[in-house]
């Protein structure tokens, strides 16, 4: 490439800010000359923390990044600018602030809410919750409101059912299937979560298929169901899966799934050699990873190809979950269903407290491949490692999911290979906590700065605390409980709604 070749990436969200910083570390900023093109009007903003600005956080605090990032490294950011054509003939993209070469594109465009549709699904009863805008609207339609209503009982039905609760509301949320959060829970367990979450008082709905929304006589809103049966409601919100946002590459003739999505091979590389597409947008060997930390493996990917690591793949996606949602503790880690071949389970259900947890094992029993946890996540980062790190079980694997006193002692920090994945965002190894710490790392924050560990989702924050503490330790090193204290205390407080791990794609 000629010095001050175009790097153009399109959509400025998590994993296009990403993929810029990637760009940098590599040092592409200082040969090539880097636009990034932003739909929105907002700097990139942690959209896995969104719900925190429900809870009063100023946006600001959600900013990825410091105001001079852009000029300080020479790339030019438009921002409220949306791609609008791609010409592939001539290698231009145009948007609405004008129309530029490129030598390589980067196609970053995420994906949008998934609106059934169902008739009536306009103004307050069809509202979404995916950017800072649709908050926005949701706080204002909230205005006035004593009810409201979330479509979708995933994953992101439930945390935006959780905003609605904040903002005042009753809170119902319909789902279509037979029990919450199906990509991650078993039956089981799903049905474990409706109990726990109608115990908040929130009002769950299965097997309730709307078929429209009309005025209502008590309420703004009446939701009619397949059974004929009512809900009357002032607000709607749907939370129904997501759509990739492929509408640049579609229209320009790049390979697109089935359902959606911009194909790419295991370099992110679509099927035009000089287009890339990562994040959200892109479908992968036929899948579209609704998570943040896949999408920086991707921009990772990516920027190190265009650094000249030509062996650079992108091979797959971890999608175990961790989240705690209004107190209740849900988890889901690898093969959560089952679904390998042959696969058996250890359940125990705990029906006094409302728990339930499935461990699932390879064929031979020699592997841990999954499992369900509703109730108490403290189970959650032993079984992870088991499963991550092909870690071979206990005699008797059951230990793994009973409770405390009568089953395994957790597996401690102490216990990891180097090679354990502490930090799946930003892919950091407990090998790199411990070499950050041997030059000189003595605490969380410049820990986290230093390895980027936990400055993504944010979910590793108790295993990242618990390899640091057992590293200095090992060392013969104090741990410094009041920066630690400090640092969960933080996020506590930031975050009513603490997410842990990866979420799952919130298609269901
Ligand atoms: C409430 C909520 C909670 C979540 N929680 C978690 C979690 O706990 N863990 C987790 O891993 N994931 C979570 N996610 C998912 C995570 O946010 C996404 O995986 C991540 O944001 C994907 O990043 P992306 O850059 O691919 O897409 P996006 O963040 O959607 O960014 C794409 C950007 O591209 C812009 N764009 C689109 N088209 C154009 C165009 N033509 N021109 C210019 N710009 C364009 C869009 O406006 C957008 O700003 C959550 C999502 C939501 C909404």
């Amino acid at each position: 490439m000629t010095i001050k070749d175009n790097i153009i990436i399109v959509g400025n969200g998590m994993v296009g800010h990403y993929c810029a910083e990637q760009l940098i570390m590599h040092g592409l900023h200082e040969t090539h000359q880097i636009h990034v093109f932003g739909e929105e009007r907002h700097h990139a903003y942690d959209r896995v923390h969104l719900t925190d600005y429900m809870s009063g956080q100023d946006a600001l605090a959600l900013r990825l990044h410091q105001d001079d990032f852009h000029t300080s490294h020479g790339i030019t950011l438009h921002l409220n600018s949306r791609v609008t054509d791609i010409d592939r003939a001539q290698k231009t993209i145009t948007a609405e602030d004008g129309c530029l070469p490129y030598n390589t594109l980067i196609l970053a465009t995420g994906s949008r809410p998934f609106v059934p549709p169902v008739p009536g699904n306009t103004g307050t009863a069809g509202l979404v919750y995916r950017t800072l805008e649709d908050l926005d609207l949701i706080r204002a339609a909230a205005e006035g409101a004593r009810h409201g209503t979330v479509i979708g009982g995933g994953l992101l039905g439930l945390e935006a059912a959780n905003a609605l609760k904040v903002l005042g509301l009753d809170v119902s949320v319909i789902q279509l299937g037979s029990h919450l959060m199906p990509a991650q829970l078993d039956e089981e367990g799903g049905r474990a979560l409706k109990h726990r979450i109608e115990a908040l008082g929130i009002d769950v709905r299965v097997l309730h298929v709307t078929k429209e929304i009309v005025a209502g006589t008590a309420h703004r809103h009446k939701l009619v169901f397949a059974d004929v049966t009512t809900l009357e409601t002032d607000m709607v919100v749907f939370s129904a899966g997501i759509q990739p946002q492929d509408m640049p590459g579609r229209a320009c003739g790049l390979e697109i799934g089935p359902r959606g999505g911009i194909v790419v091979d295991n370099q992110c590389r679509t099927s035009d050699p000089d287009i890339f597409a990562i994040g959200e947008c892109a479908l992968w060997e036929g899948q579209i990873f609704g998570l943040v930390a896949p999408g920086y493996t991707m921009a990772r990917t990516v920027a190190a190809l265009l650094a000249g690591e030509a062996d650079a793949a992108f091979t797959g996606a971890d999608m175990s979950t961790k989240l705690k949602l209004q107190g209740v503790d849900v988890g889901s880690i690898g093969d959560a269903h089952g679904q390998e071949p042959g696969s058996t389970s250890y359940r125990f259900i705990g029906e006094a407290e409302g728990s339930y947890r499935r461990l699932v094992l390879s064929a031979d029993g020699t592997r841990v491949t999954g499992a369900v946890l509703v109730g108490d996540n403290s189970y959650y980062d032993t079984i992870f490692q088991y499963v991550q790190n092909g870690i071979a079980p206990p005699a008797d694997p059951a230990v793994l999911i009973l409770p405390r006193g009568e089953g395994a002692e957790l597996l401690g920090a102490d216990a990891l290979p180097d090679t354990a994945t502490i930090c799946s965002c930003h892919n950091v190894t407990k090998g790199a906590i411990s070499t950050a710490i041997e030059q000189g790392c003595t605490d969380l924050a410049t820990l986290k700065a230093d390895t980027k560990a936990s400055t993504g989702c944010g979910g590793c924050s108790g295993l990242l605390k618990s390899v640091f503490e057992a590293e200095l330790t090992a060392r013969g090193m104090t741990v410094d409980k009041s920066l630690c204290e400090h640092f969960s205390y933080t996020r506590q407080k930031l975050y009513s709604l603490v997410r842990v791990h990866n979420l799952r794609s919130f298609e269901d």
